[in-house]
């Protein structure tokens, strides 16, 4: 495993258990309405972005769901059900894998819902496996966005749906200035981020690749108001204690926070969607 990973790995294994405690099963934002305005509870907006991006992509159905990078199965124990379907996860987390394997045997959806440890750049599966290959908030993480991107069309049977939602920068020109390539670097040391790109970029990318369908949206309003919560959650007893337990890289994954609300405001931090589809097989 790269370096990259192993530091991601290690990340996770440490702070998902946390994270769960405070927050419950999902690793991502939540959606707060279109502007970011409505109030209601941290853990809804987390299942109304479930929601909602499902709606935004025109999913209704799926038979086989490919999570990649799939935490400790939020999703994909939410798709399982929903959809009655089979989900495949996969992180890079041995902890994560557990906690969903778990999570999966206490839903009674251990056959439907299946976990591994597996790199998403290489995914332990035949190509054209799923009809839905969803991640959410992983693309942030990977080493090579185009090359995530290709193994995620390759993933997808003629016909399939690829949805991914992701942290971006902002949309070029102008180009980025060294006060924001400053705040991308702490960013990326925080979060274990190799690089992000701008949603601009990734639909380029989708081009190339020979995605159909393609559309991308700015969802950074509507998502924006989850980092309030966070530093609100940080700040309860429990989680101070529980901070000091998981070690320092979670400490700085918590100061971090104010990166991303800053990100949010001047504009430089994006929350990305992209759609994607695979041609079906003629005749
Ligand atoms: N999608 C989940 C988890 C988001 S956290 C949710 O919304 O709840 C980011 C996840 O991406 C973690 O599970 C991490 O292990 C995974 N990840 C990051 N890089 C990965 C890679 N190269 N291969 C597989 N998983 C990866």
């Amino acid at each position: 495993m790269n370096d990259i990973n192993t530091d991601i790995q290690k990340f996770y294994d440490a702070s998902s258990r946390l994270w769960e405690e405070t927050w419950g099963e999902h690793m991502h934002h939540g959606y707060y309405g279109p502007d970011g305005t409505e109030k209601k509870d941290d853990y809804q907006a987390q299942v109304d972005l479930i929601e909602e991006f499902l709606k935004w992509g025109g999913v209704s159905n799926a038979e086989h769901i490919l999570d990649s990078g799939c935490g400790i199965g939020g999703s994909s124990l939410y798709l399982a059900k929903k959809f009655n379907c089979r989900v495949a996860g996969i992180t890079l987390s041995p902890f994560q894998v557990n906690r969903a394997r778990e999570r999966a045997a206490n839903a009674n959806l251990e056959t439907q819902a299946t976990f591994e440890v597996a790199d998403a750049m290489k995914p332990p599966f035949d190509p054209g496996t799923f009809d839905l290959v969803w991640s959410l908030e992983s693309g942030e993480h990977m080493p090579d966005k185009r090359q995530f991107l290709q193994t995620c069309f390759d993933m997808l049977s003629p016909g399939g749906t690829f949805l991914m939602a992701t942290w971006c920068h902002r949309n070029q020109p102008p180009a980025l200035t060294k006060s924001e390539d400053e705040q991308l670097k702490k960013l990326y040391d925080a979060y274990h981020l190799p690089y992000i790109i701008s949603i601009e970029d990734y639909a380029q990318h989708a081009v190339d690749i020979g995605f159909t369908d393609i559309k991308t949206t700015d969802w950074s309003d509507a998502v924006a108001p989850f980092w309030q919560a966070v530093v609100r959650s940080v700040f309860q007893i429990k989680s101070i204690s529980g901070l000091v337990q998981s070690g320092w890289s979670t400490i700085r994954g918590a100061m971090a926070m104010s990166l991303m609300i800053r990100g949010y405001r001047n504009g430089l931090i994006r929350f990305g969607l992209l759609q994607g589809k695979k041609l079906k097989d003629k005749g």
